[in-house]
């Protein structure tokens, strides 16, 4: 059985995040998916919550649409590393925890890809998981050549394939694009736009309750 990181900063977590979620489990046939809260993404300044409140509100999230029996879980390791939150320092230990031979999948959407090149250690993520690539309701791939040529080069199209290797290969997968996003979630707040259908109600409440993102 494989296991599976989603890594983001979740301010806030919204149901694009956990639909994703629920769907890759199903669709990866992951023992576990893990969200992973970054304390500071290395491509950003800050985040407009604190680390703890983006930590307690996926929490809410994850008690209202439930945890699918335990296979949807919260890894805060970055968190409690505190600092930037390099995804490649996270893979090195979480390999180091599963051991050499299960399958590790890595998660991000499409349009992470157009920052990829700046992550760090790009190049050496393979070493130690799959990149499995979900498209996002308008944002389709763009990427530079080089990431372009080495996604070409360990792209794999079967599951099976990759679910009997531990690491090396990118799997684009596609999912139900549900057009939501923070920054999007953000600006209604500000402009006071309803957001019905996009928040976990905890989640909602929890921002009305400490006045976030206005
Ligand atoms: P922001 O708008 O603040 O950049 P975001 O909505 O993109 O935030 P993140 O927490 O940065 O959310 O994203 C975490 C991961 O989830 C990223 O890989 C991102 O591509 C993916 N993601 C975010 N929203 C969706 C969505 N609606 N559908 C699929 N994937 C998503």
């Amino acid at each position: 059985m494989s296991f599976a990181l989603f890594g983001g900063s979740f301010d806030p977590p919204h149901i694009g995040h956990l639909q994703s979620a629920q769907e890759l489990l199903a669709k990866l046939n992951c023992e576990q998916l893990a969200l992973l809260p970054a304390a500071l993404s290395p491509l950003k300044s800050t985040h407009a919550a604190s680390a703890e409140q983006r930590l307690k509100m996926l929490e809410l999230a994850l008690l209202e649409c439930g945890d699918c029996d335990g296979k949807l879980v919260i890894d805060n390791r970055e968190i409690r590393r505190s600092g930037r939150s390099y995804s490649i320092d996270s893979l090195r230990q979480v390999r180091a925890e599963l051991g050499p031979k299960k399958p590790l999948f890595w998660v991000v959407g499409s349009d992470t890809m157009q920052s990829f090149e700046r992550w760090k250690e790009w190049s050496k993520l393979l070493d130690y998981c799959h990149l499995v690539i979900i498209e996002r309701a308008g944002a389709p791939l763009v990427c530079s050549s080089v990431i372009q040529a080495w996604l070409d080069r360990h792209r794999c199209y079967k599951l099976e394939a990759l679910q009997t290797n531990p690491a090396g290969s990118v799997f684009y997968c596609t999912l139900s694009q549900l057009p939501i996003s923070s920054t999007a979630v953000r600006e209604k707040i500000v402009n006071g736009a309803p957001l019905t259908g996009w928040l976990p109600t905890a989640v909602a409440d929890y921002i009305e309750h400490h006045s976030l993102y206005r």
